[in-house]
């Protein structure tokens, strides 16, 4: 059978990882990025430029967006509407839930359908095993264009609404960020203590390795449950007043555990000291 060709618009190092993929794998490409020299080693590899981003959207009914966000994907499309009727739309660029949801109704008016995707890998793991990304959008178009897409990772297709991939995204990204930046600071911390990145790796590995935790804790946490018999906010409260202690008298920014300690502090006036840790979900669960 032959190969679903491909147009893949934004050529970043995300989108051209996805490129190489599809050509690695016999899928015809056509490809579009605002700045032009982008293209040339994937056309050296065989991939088709596409002039104008007209011409783009009329080469193939799958259309794959990796631009930087969607303020980009209006800057692109929005001068070629009319190409864009009976198009798929693989956004696979970063958003936020509602703008993605917003961005599927403006592709509905235009006749185009989209399928929102959320990547969890970086450009180097597309086309590897163990990658994967979420989507969200009509069954249908998921479903139709589902092998063509899993050349690029394995898919987790969470629903209809255009949203939840953006959404679980987020909620991947949120986590992410607030452990590398853990992570950074632990660093920075060892760093100021005469200690290498190199010489933290295995026990950065374990401390970050939190599975134990999240298993031991998800059914209390969804039974509003947070009883204090392994571990009490007071005590986890003194653990992070010293790491702020340790962090100030080795000279490194605190701003980060203060942060901490200013959420710990809240739990603690909320009454929650002989609680787990846990119930500071009820702190951070509320809007400020
Ligand atoms: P980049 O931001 O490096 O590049 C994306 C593309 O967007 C480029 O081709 C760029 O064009 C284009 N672009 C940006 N703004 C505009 C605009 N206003 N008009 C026209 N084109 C524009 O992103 P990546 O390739 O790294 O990633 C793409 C998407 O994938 C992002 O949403 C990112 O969040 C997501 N992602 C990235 C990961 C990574 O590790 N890189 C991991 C997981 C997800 P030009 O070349 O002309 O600048």
């Amino acid at each position: 059978m032959n190969k679903q060709p491909v147009t893949v618009i934004g050529l970043g190092p995300m989108g051209r990882a996805m490129v190489g993929a599809f050509l690695d794998n016999g899928h015809a490409v056509t490809v579009w990025n605002r700045t032009e020299s982008k293209a040339d080693d994937l056309v050296a590899r065989g991939a088709v430029r596409a002039d104008t981003i007209q011409a783009a959207l009329a080469a193939n009914e799958l259309v794959v967006l990796s631009l930087t966000d969607y303020a980009a994907v209006y800057d692109v499309l929005g001068s070629a509407t009319t190409a864009l009727a009976g198009r798929v739309l693989v956004n696979l660029s970063s958003d936020t839930p509602d703008q993605a949801r917003t961005a599927a109704r403006w592709a509905a008016e235009h006749g185009a359908t989209q399928v929102t995707g959320g990547v969890l890998v970086p450009p180097p793991g597309i086309g590897k095993p163990g990658s994967s990304t979420f989507y969200s959008g009509p069954r249908e178009a998921f479903e139709a264009h589902r092998e063509t897409l899993e050349v690029l990772t394995a898919t987790d297709y969470r629903g209809d609404d255009p949203g939840l991939a953006a959404l679980y995204y987020q909620l991947n990204m949120d986590m992410f960020w607030t452990s590398m930046l853990g992570w950074l600071h632990a660093l920075a911390l060892a760093r100021a203590n005469g200690i290498s990145a190199k010489e933290m790796l295995p026990y950065a590995k374990l401390a970050l390795n939190l599975e134990y935790f999240l298993e031991f804790y998800t059914d209390r946490i969804d039974a509003g449950e947070h009883p204090g018999d392994v571990d009490r906010l007071a005590m986890g409260m003194a653990s992070v007043e010293h790491v702020a202690h340790t962090t100030r008298d080795s000279r490194v920014d605190p701003a980060l555990p203060d942060a901490l300690l200013e959420i710990f502090r809240r739990g603690q006036t909320a009454g929650h000291g002989d609680d787990s840790f846990t119930s500071l979900i009820d702190i951070v669960t509320a809007q400020r």
